[in-house]
């Protein structure tokens, strides 16, 4: 690294012990050579396939080749949707949708295994995250939305609900099956009938999802699955049949779906990027938030949405907490994704690994100061230290713009009034934190702060009951909940 303004973090809390391996066998998976594109409840042949490999972005070692989906493709997947709404779908009842909806939980709970592994082989998070987080919120969103699928009326009354049809749903590559049941769950239970794009890098559990769609006997064509990269999610958006869109990605990406959406007056969801504020103050307890700070931003390798990725610590503690905090990540292990002790796996992609040390290298020549603790890397795949970058200005890029790695950007303040203002001043309004022991001061806070999910002496809690969504550059629409539900209705008032 070489940077004169660079200090080793140094291995300060010896205790003379080390962690034996435990790694997750991934004996139980079976991997196909080549994945077909899941269209009308049946893998496509792939003889006449273009095709594009998938990695383990930890060893780099391809895992499978995945479909790419052509526009013809797109169009084939959209008609077998359109098929399924008429044939079946809309017709059925919700109570009937609902059983779909909870045999698919049930065996995403009975192969929670096999998906956690995969998750963790083909986008690098660790074991403990996607065994103890993704796979149980996955098969709550399903449970969950289980339940409302015959009990819409009550929760829209005075109103005529209807399904849109055909959904489009674009998903990326940093909860793939998360952010497929997220989508997936209430789509379905709403009575529309959809088209999945999984991302580029992390296609695997949305394949092995839609063997779990064949296996609970799901009417053909009622979710389809095309991989592809970004040619083939915007086929999709781009296809005239198609009754509504729903997007989870970057702020980038989702404007120029907007702008294609508007033209056409389709109903669109976007769940964009954030910047969020995680704001310490004097009086908070100090070792919750240093954990509550820790899984903010390491928690999946900092690749969140929500990720707490600005601390604004109040300056009267601000040396003592950083020096804390530091001492802390000093404890992280990073390395092997399978292994059940990693607190830091790979980066998800050569790509994203890239954009994350761009991002730091231009601060630190700005003048900002850099931490990183003195932890060896594994040689092959994609890795990247927990990093603490102090000294930075508001007008740096990196307090801006959203890094999605495990990098975090310390600001201080002096007044409640100094750190409201330094939280808002982002164009993202996805979410925050606050850390103090006053009520009225939460309070106070969360009232002003432009964020759509707000913490109170925790962070990333999530559940399928509470919507979740932003303000500005983050999008709009949210997920979960009863306002979850909204975006996958058209609603009108009854008349008398
Ligand atoms: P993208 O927004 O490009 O990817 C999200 C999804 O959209 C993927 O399935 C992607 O396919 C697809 N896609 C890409 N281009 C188009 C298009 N023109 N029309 C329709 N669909 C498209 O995110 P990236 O993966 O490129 O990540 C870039 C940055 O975005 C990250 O560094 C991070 O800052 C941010 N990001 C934010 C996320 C969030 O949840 N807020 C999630 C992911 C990224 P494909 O995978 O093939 O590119």
């Amino acid at each position: 690294m070489g940077m004169s303004n660079f200090k080793e973090g140094s291995d300060s809390e010896d205790f003379g012990i080390d962690y034996a391996p435990a790694v997750e066998s991934t004996s139980l998976l079976n991997i196909k050579e080549k994945y077909g594109l899941f269209i009308n409840g049946d893998f496509l042949d792939t003889s006449s396939s273009k095709f594009f490999k998938t990695l383990d972005p930890s060893t780099e070692k391809p895992l499978a080749e995945i479909t790419e989906a052509s526009a013809a493709d797109v169009d084939k997947a959209v008609k077998a949707a359109r098929n399924a709404y008429e044939k079946y779908w809309m017709n059925m009842s919700g109570a009937v949708r609902a059983r779909y909806l909870f045999r698919i939980a049930r065996h995403l709970q009975e192969r929670s295994r096999e998906f956690a592994v995969l998750e963790t082989l083909d986008g690098g998070k660790p074991i403990k995250e996607s065994r103890d987080v993704d796979l149980p919120l996955a098969a709550a969103h399903f449970f969950y939305h289980a339940g409302w699928a015959d009990k819409l009326e009550y929760a829209f009354p005075q109103r005529k609900i209807e399904p849109h049809g055909v959904v489009g749903q674009i998903i990326p590559w940093n909860f793939p099956l998360l952010m497929a049941s997220w989508k997936l769950a209430p789509a379905l239970a709403c009575g529309n009938t959809v088209v999945l794009k999984p991302a580029e890098t992390t296609p695997l559990t949305a394949l092995l999802l839609a063997e779990v769609i064949q296996d609970v006997d799901l009417p053909p064509g009622v979710i389809n699955i095309v991989t592809g990269a970004g040619e083939t999610g915007s086929a999709l958006v781009e296809h005239p049949n198609v009754d509504k869109l729903a997007f989870t990605g970057s702020t980038e990406v989702g404007k120029l779906i907007q702008r294609s959406a508007v033209k056409r007056n389709l109903p669109l969801t976007l769940e964009l990027g954030g910047k969020a504020p995680h704001v310490i103050f004097e009086d908070a307890a100090l070792d919750q938030a240093i954990e509550g700070v820790i899984n903010g931003i390491f928690f999946n390798q900092g690749h969140v949405c929500c990720a707490g990725s600005r601390l604004l610590v109040q300056e009267s503690i601000a040396e003592h907490f950083i020096d804390r905090l530091q001492k802390r990540i000093d404890l992280l292990r990073v390395g092997n994704p399978l292994d059940k002790n990693t607190d830091i796996g790979a980066i998800n992609s050569k790509s994203q690994l890239e954009r994350i040390d761009k991002l730091v290298n231009a601060v630190i020549e700005e003048g900002a100061e850099v931490y990183k603790p003195s932890c060896s890397l594994p040689e092959n795949g994609y890795w990247y230290p927990p990093t603490v970058l102090t000294g930075v200005q508001q007008s740096h890029r990196v307090a801006r713009e959203e890094i999605f790695g495990p990098v975090l950007v310390v600001q201080t303040f002096r007044t409640p009034e100094e750190a409201l203002e330094k939280a808002n001043n982002t164009p993202y309004g996805l979410s925050a934190g606050i850390w103090t022991e006053k009520g009225s001061l939460i309070h106070w806070m969360a009232e002003r702060m432009r964020a759509g999910v707000i913490w109170a002496n925790t962070f990333n809690k999530f559940d399928p009951t509470s919507p979740f969504g932003g303000y500005k550059e983050s999008g709009f629409g949210r997920e979960g909940g009863m306002h979850g539900l909204a975006p996958y209705l058209k609603t009108k008032r009854k008349r008398k």
